[in-house]
């Protein structure tokens, strides 16, 4: 099993978004980059991930952005969206559709797409799988199809797709525990790729935990922004609940620990994504 980090595009956050820098009211605006100037401000990656299983082909996980956010990103994201995501670099060679080509993989051949989350930046491109099956999470779908979406951070519109939905159902008999996750199920039912309940960024995060050739890689999404949440537990500005994400980040931090050769992959840490191979 292969897999190919795609990097579709970079956006700017505030330096302190990522790790937050206190919990007053003043820390807050200064999170949310509120008279911070602008070059003070840090790049982000917005990834997505090609997996090529021996046996069930082309895999996406997340879908990073749609080509047409290079050009218009309102158009993709939604106004408010647009306006969360600032200053966004991307070229439509970035999309992951056009990576894929690039490594003679056709998009429309990707049998599934599984999600970390339904956030924007997550599912931009759903439309650019028009057949595969999406795989997310019971509570996430719940949660992105559920009341306010835009201010909890989902746009409707690029999932309104005829595409199929596979729920994960983590309260179900088929789930166990592994390597330190409390909830996980085995995808594909040869133990090469799991979804581990990773909640709390967002109502239904899951990270998948994929065993390559000789190591383990956790694309762990946005349950860690960045290396310094995994390694300093420094908190994000933003969490959906902050209980849930402290669990599933001890989570992680125990898998970490257990298993010092594998690769873990935060959701938006642009020094580690420079450390990256082009494929493993
Ligand atoms: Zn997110």
């Amino acid at each position: 099993m292969r897999l190919h980090p795609l990097l579709t595009g970079t956006m700017a956050a505030p330096p302190t978004y990522l790790e937050r820098s206190g919990t007053g009211w003043r820390a807050k605006l200064r999170d949310y980059g509120i008279r911070v100037p602008a070059e003070q401000w840090i790049r982000a990656p917005v990834p997505a991930f090609l997996v090529e299983h021996p046996s069930a082909g082309a895999l996406m996980i997340d879908t990073g952005f749609h080509p047409a956010v290079a050009v218009d990103p309102p158009a993709n994201l939604g106004r408010i969206g647009a306006l969360a995501f600032k200053n966004i670099e991307m070229s439509a060679a970035d999309a992951a559709p056009a990576q894929l080509r690039a490594r003679g993989v056709e998009p429309g051949a990707v049998s599934h797409v599984l999600m970390t989350h339904m956030h924007i930046d997550h599912a931009s491109a759903v439309s650019e799988f028009p057949n595969a099956k999406f795989v997310v999470s019971a509570p996430e779908w719940a949660a992105a199809n559920g009341s306010r979406p835009q201010i909890n951070g989902y746009y409707r519109r690029q999932f309104d797709h005829a595409v199929e939905f596979r729920l994960l159902d983590f309260g179900s008999d088929a789930v166990g525990s592994f390597a330190g996750f409390g909830r996980s199920l085995d995808l594909l039912g040869d133990g090469s790729v799991r979804a581990v309940f990773t909640p709390g960024h967002s109502a239904g995060h899951v990270s998948y935990l994929l065993r390559l050739r000789g190591r383990e890689a956790l694309i762990a999404g946005d349950a860690i922004y960045t290396i310094g949440t995994l390694r300093e537990s420094a908190l994000p500005a933003r969490m959906h609940d902050e209980h849930n994400f402290k669990r599933s980040l001890r989570e992680i931090q125990l898998y970490d620990r257990e298993t010092p050769g594998a690769l873990i992959v935060p959701g938006h840490d642009m020094e580690h994504w420079g450390t990256l191979e082009a494929a493993y």
